[in-house]
């Protein structure tokens, strides 16, 4: 009977919190969530296998390049000539060959120019004006696209025969029709004839480009990536990869390079590989400094901060080539200026040392010296846990290009104010954005996924060995990936959010999706799923089976699987393929004790139970009444004088016999004195995840037990229940305590609910001045700046006057002089 009231109490208690959830709870049951991934997954092939391992006839191609260019440093323009070596891998023979001309993003007809869509101006309704905002960086970068005359000019492509090849340029990409079949192992030489003009990115800053720092206007800054036609990447799942440049990043081949850049002869030239010629380029005492530099405990100055300011005072008007080569990269870039100054240290990688080196201007002063090398060094060691470095140098250059990437090399922008100070903000963002730029190599330099398919594939990945390396800096690094949480969980809970396996170009919004989404998918999976060992074995083995090839998205997934020993189709599924976020609750506990069947127990109990439940106020005036059968008394029968619970024979033999029907094990049971907690736990983010159930006892003890993400297999509407034995009462329930599994409501994860404590700050007002008082204030400012000018030119006439009457002082004569004039 009394039931009746916490049965309707629970049922509203649910209804509101329905109504408050802003997407409702899942509806998905554990089938759904636990299907395995096979009609998302491509099927393996000889070249992928099962195993997410390259196949037994994994294949690519392989592309080797030898350039010349040269810099026109007041046309600011590059003029090269390329030899391509392309060797096709692939069992298919080619009849033409695909070649990326990059620059052309800055051609008029561009794709990237035509598509840039604006933010939307809203309309005022009928009789009213339109008014909306736009940023300054809008409107120019705009004005800018629409001056820049840019775009690769292809003077020639001939082939190994030196005889002219058909090519037919389509936007950012060039056909070259060979002139016969390429088959299989056969290797076709492409010579390419190209120059373009390089875009001015002081202000508004892409990929590569040069920079006037404010307050010097004749010594730019390059930083040249995208500047050679490359080859398209040619691959077994897709053939040529066609998707243009539009401002994505890139899929290349792997293959070596011989550079040769002829430069303004003071400039001091960063690139991809090895210098080949320092003996032509380098002054002996750089070569010396150089050499020091391989065992240096601290960066040592190859070009010193005084050297650098030397330099940029005149402008060379002779020319120097430097040479590099460079084995094994699937790009290569550059940066020069005769305003860098160049720090150099060795770091043992295995028994191998490779140089940690930087480039920058005196601007970049103080913090460039003190923090660019050491943070590269410390990305070798960090992100050299999964896979040592392979290559012979790393290296940080400070340019206008806000933050990038290519082989051995990266370009990164932050610098200290113009006054050398710096906010935490500037320091700790150039450690961070050096670490994730030099951290490109891992992913996708090395480990070359198609960036402009997938585009967590190395953002993310990298955004996640990032924030691991950062552990290792200091104590409670402010890492960006823990700034940028409480948003990423925003925008997984958010109804707009889109699964990470999104194509690149159909990402709306990159840094929540494909950057912090995974990395935060990772570390759950590393914390709180895998355990780092597990982990950290299984992500290595990627990243070992795939280094110099090129992975897809389901080699990662399965290796991750078949390294790890664990299915984890539920986790890929719900982080990587669906828009589901985490929200897990605990909505409900039930404590019961239970019945032993034995009458002179459950009787009194059932007694007690009765006792104390609460009389409603009807209830309770009732019984004060005066009532008939008192004034009656023989109106009472047996039924008013039976006590239910008085313990009668029939029940002690009853319970006699129930006993004996009984199994010894289940006799022993009914005497079990532990409590019996029924808990109910609701799934309404979608996202299965362990529970991890803290249970807080009455005697101010705790424990805590892990469950498997599995156990939501079996889950109905998003719900489970589970049974919990305790020898001790529990007198709260809580999930995820520590806040590991990226829970977007945590206000439901306790039960019973607990109060929030915070702080509340008073505001007031603040009352603008009105015009009147404007104008008035202005006057007055205005009076006072005039009085005070009065009085300088006061003070001044009384100085001149005494020092005429002065004696004169020898050491100042000159300036006596001046002012007797
Ligand atoms: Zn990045």
């Amino acid at each position: 009977m009394h039931r009746t009231i916490p049965l309707a109490l629970c049922s509203l208690l649910l209804a509101s919190t329905a109504l408050g959830q802003e997407s409702g709870p899942t509806s998905k049951n554990g089938d759904e969530l636990f299907r395995q991934l096979d009609q998302e997954f491509v099927t393996p092939t000889r070249t992928r296998a099962a195993s997410g391992a390259p196949g037994h006839a994994y294949w690519q191609q392989r592309v080797d390049y030898s350039i010349e260019a040269s810099l026109d440093e007041d046309k600011h323009r590059i003029s090269g000539r390329e030899t391509i070596r392309y060797t096709n891998n692939s069992p298919d023979t080619l009849r033409y060959l695909w070649v990326q001309l990059d620059q052309n993003i800055h051609s008029k007809d561009a794709e990237a120019l035509r598509i840039r869509t604006t933010t939307p101006i809203p309309q005022g309704r009928a009789g009213e004006e339109a008014k909306g905002e736009l940023s300054y960086w809008a409107l120019g970068f705009e004005r800018m696209r629409q001056d820049f005359k840019g775009g690769h000019r292809i003077e020639s492509v001939k082939d190994g025969q030196n005889k002219a090849l058909r090519f037919t340029i389509v936007g950012t990409m060039m056909r070259v029709d060979l002139s016969a079949p390429l088959a299989p192992k056969g290797t076709q030489v492409l010579s390419v004839a190209w120059s373009y003009t390089i875009r001015d990115i002081s202000h508004y800053s892409t990929r590569t480009g040069y920079e006037y720092i404010k307050g010097d206007d004749k010594n730019p800054i390059y930083t040249i990536a995208h500047w050679y036609p490359r080859m398209a990447a040619y691959s077994d799942r897709y053939g040529w990869h066609v998707h243009h440049y539009v401002g994505e990043e890139f899929a290349l081949e792997f293959g070596d390079f011989k550079v040769r850049l002829t430069v303004p002869a003071d400039y001091v030239i960063a690139a991809t590989g090895e210098l080949q010629n320092a003996g032509q380029v380098l002054s002996k005492e750089q070569r010396a400094r150089f050499e020091t530099s391989k065992t240096a405990k601290q960066p040592v100055f190859v070009v010193t901060p005084e050297e650098a300011q030397a330099t940029e005072k005149k402008r060379s008007k002779e020319t120097k080539t430097w040479e590099f080569a460079a084995k094994n990269v699937r790009d290569y870039a550059w940066a020069g200026s005769r305003k860098y100054i160049w720090d150099a240290q060795g770091v043992k990688v295995g028994e191998r040392t490779v140089m940690a080196m930087s480039y920058y201007p005196n601007e970049a002063e103080p913090l460039w010296s003190k923090y660019s090398t050491h943070a590269v060094a410390h990305t070798l060691e960090h992100y050299g846990r999964y896979l040592p470095y392979p290559y012979p140098v790393a290296l940080s250059c400070n340019g206008a290009v806000g933050g990038m990437e290519h082989p051995m090399i990266s370009f990164q922008r932050a610098r200290p104010e113009p006054d050398g100070t710096y906010s935490p903000r500037q320091k700790y963002g150039l450690i961070s954005v050096i670490i994730h730029e030099v951290g490109h190599n891992w992913f996708p330099m090395i480990v070359n996924n198609d960036e402009r398919r997938w585009r967590w594939m190395d953002e993310g990945f990298n955004s996640f060995v990032q924030q691991v390396s950062e552990g290792f800096w200091e104590e409670d690094y402010p890492s960006r990936n823990d700034a940028r949480r409480k948003r990423v969980l925003d925008y997984m809970a958010a109804s707009d959010d889109q699964p990470i396996m999104t194509n690149t170009s159909l990402i709306l919004q990159g840094g929540n999706n494909a950057y912090s989404k995974t990395a935060l998918a990772l570390t759950v999976l590393r914390e709180s799923i895998l355990g780092r060992e597990l982990f950290d074995f299984a992500f290595r083995e990627y990243c070992h089976r795939w280094a110099f090839k090129r992975p897809m998205p389901e080699d990662f997934f399965r290796t991750m699987e078949d390294a790890s020993g664990q299915d984890l189709d539920w986790f890929f599924r719900g982080w990587f393929y669906t828009a589901d976020h985490v929200d897990l609750a605990v909505t409900g506990v039930r404590e019961l004790t239970l019945e032993t069947r034995d009458p002179d127990v459950d009787k009194p109990l059932a007694k007690a139970r009765e006792d104390s439940q609460t009389q409603r106020p009807r209830q309770a005036r009732n019984a004060r009444q005066p009532k008939r059968v008192d004034r009656h008394p023989g109106l009472r029968d047996f039924y008013n004088d039976h006590d239910e619970h008085a313990v009668t024979a029939a029940d002690r033999k009853a319970y006699q016999e129930f006993l004996k029907k009984l199994e010894p094990h289940e006799r022993q049971l009914l005497k079990l004195q532990q409590k019996i907690y029924v808990v109910d736990f609701e799934n309404r983010g979608g996202l299965p995840m362990p529970l991890i159930v803290t249970f807080h006892y009455s005697d101010a003890t705790q424990s805590t037990l892990r469950i498997p993400a599995s156990v939501w297999r079996r889950s109905q509407g998003g719900k489970i229940s589970k049974l919990f034995l305790s020898k001790k009462p529990i007198a709260r329930i809580v999930l995820d305590a520590q806040d590991e599994l990226a829970d977007t409501d945590l206000s439901n994860n306790a039960y019973p609910q607990q109060i929030q404590s915070g702080s509340l700050r008073l505001t007031k007002d603040d009352k603008k001045p009105n015009p009147m008082q404007e104008l008035k204030k202005a006057r007055e400012e205005a009076a006072k700046e005039e009085a005070a000018k009065e009085e300088a030119a006061k003070a001044e006439k009384a100085k001149a006057e005494k020092a005429k009457g002065k004696p004169m002082d020898p050491n100042k004569a000159p300036k006596q002089g001046k002012t007797g004039r």
